[in-house]
């Protein structure tokens, strides 16, 4: 996986916005790991932190991931479709935050994503791409901001994409807050950056900032 750059963080931090603008640049497709997960988690559902693991890998043996063009415009096809907004709000992150501590769920996301990574170089986006699923990646970052920052950003996002029934914003710093706690406490691949990981503060920097320190460190 020596063409894979990864980027990993918390919540709200502008993975995505970076990842696609990366992936524009280096002329490859992005690979956004959050939205498998929120898949996973609408298709398993609440019951699925309790269900028998038969069953749950039934369900996730249904689930076919593809990617489908590059840059920017790389979009995600389950099932041969391309993922919906459906899967963007709050309640869909968490559920895939709590499916995303079960180990056949992360088995089943990290061996479609590696799948993905052998078609491909990748921009890989999410929580564990540099420390479990691509180590040997040819550069890793781990973006960080303060939490009030991040659900700041998160909203704006939500307001972006037309959101209807906005949270506001205390409540959305509670939820992702909630949110990044799961995921840094669980057992399996939680969220830390990996060893060899250049941490990146994006409160301190705009977009372009942010992308400027990317791409010199890939070209250093
Ligand atoms: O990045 P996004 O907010 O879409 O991710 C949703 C949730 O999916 C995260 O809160 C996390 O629990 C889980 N996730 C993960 N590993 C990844 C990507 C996302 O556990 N690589």
């Amino acid at each position: 996986f020596r063409e894979i750059v990864t980027l990993d963080g918390p919540a709200g931090v502008g993975k995505t916005t970076m990842a696609k603008r990366l992936a524009g640049a280096l002329g490859i497709p992005y690979l956004d790991t959050g939205a498998m997960y929120r898949v996973c988690g609408m298709r398993l559902g609440e019951e699925g932190a309790t269900m028998p693991e038969s069953a749950i890998m039934e369900v996730l043996r249904s689930i076919d991931f593809a990617l489908e063009g590059s840059g920017a415009e790389t979009k995600l096809l389950v099932d041969m479709h391309p993922v919906g907004a459906e899967i963007r709000t709050e309640r869909v992150g968490m559920l895939a935050s709590t499916v995303g501590t079960l180990a056949p769920v992360r088995a089943y996301c990290r061996e479609a994503q590696q799948g993905l990574g052998r078609l491909t170089p990748l921009v890989a986006e999410g929580r564990d791409m540099g420390t479990v699923v691509f180590p040997d990646a040819a550069h890793k970052f781990f973006l960080d901001a303060e939490p009030e920052i991040r659900a700041r950003r998160r909203l704006n996002q939500l307001k972006e994409m037309g959101t209807s029934d906005l949270p506001t914003l205390e409540d959305l710093a509670a939820q992702i807050a909630a949110r990044d706690h799961q995921d840094r406490t669980r057992s399996e691949a939680p969220l830390k950056p990996a060893e060899d990981a250049v941490i990146i503060d994006t409160g301190e920097l705009d977009v372009d900032g942010v992308f400027e320190r990317l791409l010199q460190a890939i070209k250093a």
